[in-house]
């Protein structure tokens, strides 16, 4: 089955196909993005989710919050900004390599930098020199 990508995180969909041969991207069912709404609190960048057949759902979080501290202390949201690529793809070669490696063991984080190495060599490939930038690639 073809893995499917929300629109607001397609252009990670040639990154994913650099990574085949590391991990079974078949079970790979769906990416997609999400914003946290500014009256929630979450840090949270990025989940992978497993169903009973093993196929997965990943999602990556590609907006950040700002957030406005106020007098009493508490802290009112007040606009989202663009995550950068850099930050998008590292939290992507992690929860990839959860379809593999479920726990956080070194074989998950080996695969992470595995993952993170093709990533890296399709950013140079397409020549692509500013990862903090928000702007996605084409
Ligand atoms: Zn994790």
């Amino acid at each position: 089955m073809k893995t499917r990508f929300y629109k607001n995180v397609r252009w990670l969909e040639p990154f994913f196909a650099k990574t085949k041969g590391l991990l079974p991207l078949h079970k790979v069912e769906l990416v997609m993005g999400f914003q946290v709404p500014l009256d929630r609190c979450e840090i949270i960048n990025g989940r992978c989710l497993k169903d009973d057949q093993g196929r997965c759902t990943i999602t990556l979080r590609i907006m950040n919050q700002v957030w406005r501290v106020n007098m009493n202390s508490t802290f009112t949201g007040v606009k989202h900004t663009r995550r950068s690529i850099y930050s998008i793809l590292c939290d992507f070669a992690h929860e990839l390599a959860h379809v593999k490696h479920w726990d956080h063991t070194p074989e998950h984080w080996e695969l992470e930098c595995r993952i993170t190495r093709r990533f890296i060599s399709e950013l140079k490939r397409r020549e692509i020199t500013n990862v903090d930038n928000w702007r996605r690639p084409k």
